[in-house]
């Protein structure tokens, strides 16, 4: 590891943080340390981060806002490269944007609502990264990345660069193929289509004050922690298993929406792991209904 980190240096491939909390990475502010955290100047930077800690076998993890994982107490081996606020270049032509992974996908739908184009106004209460929204296929108010994506490129650990087009990407609810190889977005092109500005700039304004009625916006939290199990809604088995405001350590299910846990202060991923099981296990047992998680569970052995 000493030696990968120097040659991590000598190539001055952006910020270096050793032994960084990833708790300061994430949404649900919770996450032990990983050895190493680069923030990549760039595409090239990136692209040499991954072919360093793959001379020296080392495990490697991506993270974007880190809103859709929960990171072990013990944290992560190796390297975690975070694709967030740098990769961040925006271009506009007409009703095309091209757009690095890194950008804020909150900010993306603001400034193209402002510009009279229509998308992404079901992304303007999304914390997420753009790589981390085309990994997941993220969605609210029936859209979803899919319904917009027009390309992406994508770089494999061994350095090969690929662009995908939309029906490459093998999207569905919440998935997409990054999911199962591995790959990583560097940037996305999304196609927008010319609206009325005022109608765009109401609707997401329409969608982001459903959000603060209905999601706890003051706590740290994952957004939704568990998948519908279609023709289910996860938080409506969870509710009526009677399991709102349910406490373990500083972890609770939320008493404003029941498919989120927030951390009421110094929750540990090991609290939000055992409210995750009492929860499935309570709802098994009341509807016979298997409750799969929506945000990822990285433990120090889950790399890529
Ligand atoms: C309050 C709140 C509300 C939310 N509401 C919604 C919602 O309505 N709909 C919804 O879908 N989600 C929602 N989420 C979840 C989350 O914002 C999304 O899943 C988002 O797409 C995750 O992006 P991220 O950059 O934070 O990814 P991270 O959480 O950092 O990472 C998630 C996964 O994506 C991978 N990843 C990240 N960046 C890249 C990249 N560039 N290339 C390849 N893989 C990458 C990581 O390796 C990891 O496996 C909400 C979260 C919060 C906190």
């Amino acid at each position: 590891m000493d030696r990968l980190i120097k040659e991590l240096k000598q190539a001055n491939v952006g910020q270096l943080k050793e032994n960084e909390p990833l708790a300061n990475h994430t949404t649900w502010k919770i996450g032990g340390p990983t050895e190493v955290l680069v923030i990549p100047k760039d595409k090239t930077s990136l692209i040499t981060t991954l072919s360093l800690t793959k001379k020296y076998k080392v495990p490697l993890f991506i993270i974007g806002r880190g809103s859709n994982l929960l990171i072990s107490d013990k944290g992560i081996r190796g390297v975690v490269i975070k694709i967030s606020d740098c990769i961040d270049h925006l271009e506009v032509t007409g009703e095309e944007v091209r757009v690095g992974a890194g950008f804020s996908l909150i900010k993306l739908a603001t400034m193209m609502s402002k510009k009279g184009l229509s998308g992404l106004e079901f992304a303007g209460g999304i914390p997420g990264s753009v790589g981390g929204a085309v990994f997941m296929n993220a969605g609210a108010h029936r859209s979803d990345i899919a319904n917009i994506l027009k390309k992406a490129k994508v770089v494999y650990p061994d350095g090969k660069v690929v662009w995908y087009n939309n029906e490459d990407m093998d999207f569905s609810y919440r998935t997409s193929r990054l999911q199962k190889d591995h790959g990583i977005c560097l940037e996305a092109v999304f196609q927008l289509r010319n609206g009325d500005r005022e109608e765009i700039v109401a609707e997401i304004q329409k969608n982001k004050e459903y959000r603060k009625r209905t999601q706890p916006w003051d706590y740290p939290c994952c957004g939704s922690v568990f998948r519908n199990p279609l023709p289910h809604h996860a938080g409506k088995l969870i509710e009526e298993a009677g399991l709102k405001g349910y406490t373990v350590g500083g972890a609770q299910v939320s008493t404003m929406h029941a498919n989120f846990i927030v951390n009421i202060g110094g929750a540990t991923a090991q609290n939000v792991l055992e409210l995750i099981d009492y929860i499935k296990v309570e709802v098994f047992n009341k509807f016979h209904v298997e409750m799969e998680t929506e945000v990822e569970l990285i433990g120090d052995n889950n790399h890529i």
